[in-house]
């Protein structure tokens, strides 16, 4: 979002939010200040031709920040928008090292950006531009899967990434690792399953581990579970289809989808999949069969619901509407979606907000597997699939023996299975979605005078990179 709607840049709505935090950590003046900082700024502008003439060229600007390196490689996507400049970049580069550290995965935090209207290129156009800016990162030692591991954002995919992995690569003959120079690539070009819905996934998984928990949704009034809860989803790009589809495959109801350009809804609920399809055949999710059109986008943002999931760009909830928000709990799927007005706002008011520094850490914990994958070069599973099956199948016969019963051929296959790599990679993001929701209420809990789900979650994760900083010895 472009247009100035807090008083705070977005960076310095970062900076608010970690001072807010670091009072919690213990640690000095000289560590926060350096943990607060983003170390490296590398702002280019590069020419790319554009037609078919010698003279056809067109200028980009572009950024890659590293906001942390107290861990190595950063780590974080890249966003083509014509949003996109040096304050948001550098915001969220620093909510990338907060969010790494929350799910205790072992990368400083970075972004990058092209300020680029992708609807205005050809994909050739986009891949040269791709390119381009994947050899000025190589140029200046700015990628690397030791140093610097970019991965999708808004605007950008797995082709964006298969993209930068070959120029990379070409650039790079013979590195043997250097597939682990970028993360959300296909799964045939070193990509791991499960990292497409991944983000998706992880707001799922947070979301329905907080509505497991009694004391928490006594606080909103909401009974426990995911089922039969009413949910609007502000977005359907990656992020927000995935949200939508895991919510409503366990039993909630999609009541309204909000875009850009037009907004729907449905008390009986939506299927993001449809809606998909008709966005598809239409040019917009308007005139879907059997929901009615809302007005604008804020009056989806406004509606009665137990669950209100902003899954698009920053500073959508604001002052301006903070105060008509209904729903009960705001799980931030996007970066940065409410600014710090709207946030005390919507604290006063008694609303559950589940920051993105942890509920959008799935697209991060899935390419910290995909990048696992890389190094060891080996498929998860491969080694453990049939071995477990087998002596699984082995245990399965014995107790058919030892009770005189005989297991179906169907029911004895899906006891016995060993895992797929999809298996393994969501059970490793269910745990770490379950265990980091934990760890944030521990730290709440420590501290009678915190209420605040962002500040705890920002207290934890500065006091890690706290301490891993103080452990590399960088402040003797
Ligand atoms: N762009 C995503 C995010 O904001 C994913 C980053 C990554 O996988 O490195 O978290």
């Amino acid at each position: 979002m472009s247009k100035q709607v807090s008083k705070y840049t977005f960076f310095e709505s970062v900076s608010h939010n970690f001072d807010r935090a670091a009072v919690y950590t213990g640690l000095n003046k000289g560590v926060l200040s350096q943990i607060n900082s983003c170390n490296s700024v590398y702002r280019m502008k590069f020419p790319v031709r554009m037609g078919e003439g010698l003279n056809d060229v067109e200028v980009f600007e572009a950024y890659r920040v590293q906001h942390s390196n107290h861990r190595s490689p950063c780590k974080g996507g890249i966003r083509f928008s014509m949003d996109v400049n040096q304050d948001e970049v550098m915001a969220l580069a620093a909510l990338m090292s907060y969010k790494c550290a929350i799910v205790n995965v072992p990368f400083g935090g970075a972004k990058g950006g092209i300020k680029i209207d992708t609807n205005k290129y050809t994909e050739q156009e986009l891949e040269r531009v791709t390119r381009r800016y994947t050899s000025e990162l190589v140029r200046k030692n700015f990628i690397g899967p030791g140093i610097d591991v970019p991965a999708p954002d808004y605007g950008t995919g797995a082709r964006e990434m298969s993209w930068i992995a070959d120029t990379y690569m070409a650039m790079n003959n013979g590195e043997i690792d250097g597939l682990g120079c970028v993360t959300g690539k296909p799964v045939t070009q070193g990509g791991v399953r499960g990292r497409k819905e991944a983000t998706g996934l992880g707001v799922f998984y947070g979301i329905k581990e907080l509505c497991r928990n009694k004391k928490w949704m006594d606080k909103v009034g909401l009974s426990t579970g995911v089922e039969g809860k009413t949910v609007v989803v502000q977005g359907l790009g990656n992020v927000g289809y995935h949200s939508a589809k895991f919510f409503r495959e366990s039993g909630a109801k999609i009541i309204a989808i909000a875009e850009y350009n037009g907004s729907i809804y449905n008390p009986d609920g939506l299927n993001e999949e449809e809606v998909h399809q008709h966005r598809i055949k239409t040019g917009s999710i308007i005139d879907f069969p059997g929901a009615q059109n809302l007005s604008n986008n804020d009056e989806a943002l406004e509606m009665e619901c137990d669950i209100l999931i902003p899954a698009a760009l920053e500073s959508v909830i604001t002052e301006e509407n903070a105060g008509r928000i209904k729903a009960k709990i705001i799980a931030e799927a996007a970066n940065g979606p409410v600014t710090v007005e709207a946030d005390k706002i919507l604290n006063d008011k008694g609303v559950v907000i589940v920051p993105d520094i942890y509920l959008n850490a799935g697209g991060v914990t899935v390419s910290y597997f995909e990048w696992l994958k890389n190094l060891s070069h080996v498929r998860y599973g491969r080694m453990e699939k049939r071995f477990m099956e087998n002596s699984n199948r082995g245990l399965l016969d014995h107790i058919d023996k030892v009770t005189g019963t005989k297991a179906t051929e169907d029911l004895m296959d899906k006891l016995a299975q060993g895992p797929e790599e999809v298996d393994l990679v969501y059970s490793g993001l269910e745990e770490t979605m379950i265990s980091s929701l934990n760890d944030i209420l521990d730290t709440l809990d420590k501290h009678e005078d915190l209420t605040s789900l962002r500040t705890a979650a920002f207290a934890l994760a500065i006091k890690k990179i706290g301490l891993a900083y103080l452990e590399l010895g960088v402040f003797p």
